[in-house]
């Protein structure tokens, strides 16, 4: 049986890149940057004042103080969005807003309240060399700079540095588009009342919230009884207008388990089975030239499963740098015992404490425990050939999230 890292391989070698396409800048939120950003001009473009005051010669009002003010005469007013072409002379100023351009002549502003105006006369009370209180031109980004790399996931920040360059519209790989299949005769919708024997269809509205964490977009739901023909109807369909079909349940070696025959029949088979827990009967393959990726049907091995293979897979088809979760490594705070053979996933909570952080697995580990993902943090590694982990030793831990509040100091 596969590891997880070779099967992880495996799986990203069989996906590529989307192709990159042109969105607007406001649009492009959650998406990652196709190509390498270089600043078509500097930034602030003008030089610019960072205080309401007056703006002043350096010359002028470097040897003002409060005992002895330097008198100038305003020669006028500017303000955000004029021209700023009311030059500065020598012994005078201009009064200024917060981003109006400076004035010619001009190379400091004294702030406002370092100031009193009567009479056409302006009194700087304080020192106010040269550059002061002066935002240059290229002060933040010259021209040419890169200001990010091709890979960079674009949030609020990054969106509003490309704004400010005027990159609209940006080059970007778009979300893929991913087609949701969960199979089971026993599933009916959340808003259903289970009969006799029916469960609700928990998978799906994990995989739809999963996918949209991952940067997918869930272009088709579909829930399909163990029917052989149902079941090649669905992949036949989930195909068509999607980057990756992504499934649940019907992959073990149940009478019911149509999903891996189906593959080989419209498709291949490229990987099966992982050697893990939860989530063992993983499967790779392709339909209709779509890359599949199968997940059993319990509940947590979904969430484990997708960790492991789909959000890698998701990321590297958005283009993004970094594939996998971060890893830390934590204190374990209970003894936990296992067979060797396969690397566990324990479903831990993280705590900070004064150095680091401790790890407390969330209940019982069965896989169809689905009380244990409230407030999981993420998953200690308890490796394939481990049988004991003791309390207090420490374990690497993949993050899913962080847990809120505060972290002590260390
Ligand atoms: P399977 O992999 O199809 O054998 O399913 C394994 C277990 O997961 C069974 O107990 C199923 O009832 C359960 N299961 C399968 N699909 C879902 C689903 N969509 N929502 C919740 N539980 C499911
Ligand atoms: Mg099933």
């Amino acid at each position: 049986m596969l590891t997880v890292e070779e099967a992880r391989a495996r799986v990203l070698e069989a996906v590529d890149l989307l192709e990159p396409q042109d969105v607007l800048v406001g649009e492009a939120r959650g998406l990652v940057a196709a190509t390498d950003v270089r600043a078509p001009h500097p930034l602030p473009r003008f030089h610019n004042s960072a205080m309401d005051g007056y703006a002043v010669r350096g010359d002028d009002a470097r040897s003002a103080s409060e005992t002895t003010p330097v008198l100038l005469q305003v020669a006028g007013a500017t303000r955000a969005g004029d021209r700023g072409d009311v030059a500065v002379r020598p012994g005078c100023a201009v009064k200024i807003m917060t981003g109006a351009p400076l004035p010619p002549g001009a190379d400091a502003v004294v702030p406002v309240e370092q100031t009193h105006e009567s009479n056409g006369l302006v009194a700087v009370k304080a020192s106010t060399p040269t550059g002061r209180n002066v935002r240059p031109a290229g002060d933040d980004v010259e021209e040419g700079d890169i200001v990010l790399l091709a890979g960079t996931e674009l949030g609020p920040g990054e969106l509003a540095l490309l704004a400010s360059l005027g990159q609209s519209p940006v080059s970007v790989r778009a979300a893929p588009r991913v087609a949701v299949l969960v199979t089971g005769d026993e599933l009916v919708a959340p808003e259903e009342m289970p009969q006799a024997g029916q469960i609700r269809d928990s998978n799906s509205v994990a995989l739809v919230a999963l996918v949209a964490e991952a940067g997918g977009r869930v272009v088709g739901l579909h829930r399909v009884p163990d029917r052989r023909s149902a079941v090649v109807a669905a992949f036949e369909q989930a195909a068509q207008g999607s980057d990756l079909i992504l499934s649940s349940g019907g992959v073990a070696v149940g009478d019911y388990d149509f999903v891996k025959d189906v593959i080989e029949e419209l498709g291949r088979i490229d990987l099966w089975r992982v050697a893990m827990q939860p989530g063992k009967p993983v499967v790779l393959g392709s339909v209709m030239g779509v890359t599949f990726l199968g997940l059993p049907g319990n509940p947590v091995s979904i969430h484990v499963g997708f960790e492991q293979f789909v959000r890698p897979v998701l990321r590297k088809m958005r283009g993004c740098t970094t594939l996998l979760r971060p890893r830390i490594t934590a204190e374990l705070t209970e003894t936990i015992e296992k067979q060797p053979g396969r690397l566990h996933f324990v479903r831990v909570r993280l705590t900070p404490v004064q150095r680091g952080w401790q790890a407390t697995p969330t209940g019982r580990q069965g896989s169809h425990i689905q009380s244990s993902l409230v407030d999981c943090h993420g998953v200690a590694l308890f490796g394939r050939n481990e049988s004991l982990l003791e309390a207090g030793s420490q374990v690497v831990v993949e993050v899913w999230r962080l847990p809120d509040g505060e972290v002590a100091g260390g």
